[in-house]
């Protein structure tokens, strides 16, 4: 069935590429209305602490559960957004939506989690970061802290001084910054040695094969050991069996996240493990 509505989404939206300008503006007004109806949700997948054996933080990720044409992924609507540029918009949406989330566990008396959020450039590059993530936040650095800004490497194509002065804003006022699907895009760790970043997330592809190919698995070791000589917290992503959490293991990787540990989780089922005060230990290993 997942086959089949993943076939049919993407004749849609491969259509919708080249279809003509009513079509793609029909798009624009579907997703406008997506964040008006409350047809966008987030989930939530829990990155574990290979240290602790236990779950302190969670990526956010966006779902689009369309009336007529079903659950549409964020690695088909998101291009779309950020080409046209309402991912700005979609942006917003997540950041409002997650600081409401965060204020309801805490009203609930639940142990919070940080939360990742992954930020286009777009949104992140936006001269008013500060001031917006402040009112969207409503001024409350208690919540703040608990934020996580993924950027993907893509980002660190610009201008380098500019985005330093981006992340030393954000990180004012007590916000983390990661680098995501790192190691895809034409940056290198010398680019970001003088960001003052948390973490970095190696991207999925590299994971996948890095028990079956040993120039993966160098790769993945040097990245590790330069990131740990910057002082950065490495994340795994992707991990889907046991044989790569236990290389990542013995190589030193801080934290991991994926299908073997957990899929992304709808709000109650992660609110149930937030009620476990996020002990979830690792079963495997
Ligand atoms: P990403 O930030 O790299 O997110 C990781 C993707 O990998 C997610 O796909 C997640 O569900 C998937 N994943 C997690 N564990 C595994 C695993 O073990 N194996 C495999 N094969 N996949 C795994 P998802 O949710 O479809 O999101 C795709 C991309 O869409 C994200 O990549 C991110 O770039 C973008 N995206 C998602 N949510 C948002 C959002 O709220 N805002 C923006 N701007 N982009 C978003
Ligand atoms: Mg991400
Ligand atoms: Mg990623
Ligand atoms: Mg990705």
């Amino acid at each position: 069935r997942a086959a089949r509505r993943a076939e049919r989404d993407w004749y849609w939206f491969n259509n919708l590429a080249s279809a003509p300008v009513d079509q793609r503006l029909g798009l624009w007004r579907e997703i406008q209305v997506a964040m008006e109806e409350d047809q966008f949700y987030l989930v939530f997948q829990p990155v574990f602490d290979l240290q602790s054996n236990q779950a302190n933080s969670a990526e956010v990720l966006l779902r689009w559960r369309h009336p007529e044409k079903g659950l549409i992924s964020p690695a088909v609507f998101i291009p779309f957004a950020e080409q046209t540029g309402l991912v700005k918009r979609i942006d917003q949406w997540v950041l409002e939506a997650v600081a409401r989330q965060l204020r309801s566990w805490q009203e609930q008396g639940l142990s919070m989690p940080l939360l990742a959020i992954n930020l286009s450039g777009i949104s992140f590059l936006r001269a008013d970061l500060e001031q917006h993530l402040r009112t969207t936040f409503h001024g409350d650095t208690g919540l703040l802290s608990h934020l996580v800004l993924e950027l993907t490497e893509g980002v660190l194509i610009e201008d380098m001084d500019r985005i330093q002065l981006q992340v030393e804003q954000v990180r004012q006022l007590g916000v983390k910054v990661a680098i995501d699907d790192f190691g895809t895009g034409y940056s290198s760790l010398s680019r970001i040695r003088n960001l003052p970043i948390d973490h970095i997330k190696i991207d999925q592809s590299f994971i996948e094969d890095i028990v079956s190919n040993p120039q993966c698995t160098k790769i993945v070791e040097a990245i590790m050991l330069m990131a740990h000589g910057l002082r950065l917290q490495v994340i795994a992503e992707g991990v889907e069996h046991e044989d790569q959490l236990h290389l990542l293991r013995q190589m030193g990787c801080d934290l991991v996240q994926g299908y073997l540990l957990s899929h992304p989780l709808e709000r109650r089922e992660f609110e149930t493990m937030l009620q476990q005060d996020l002990e979830i230990d690792l079963e495997i290993d």
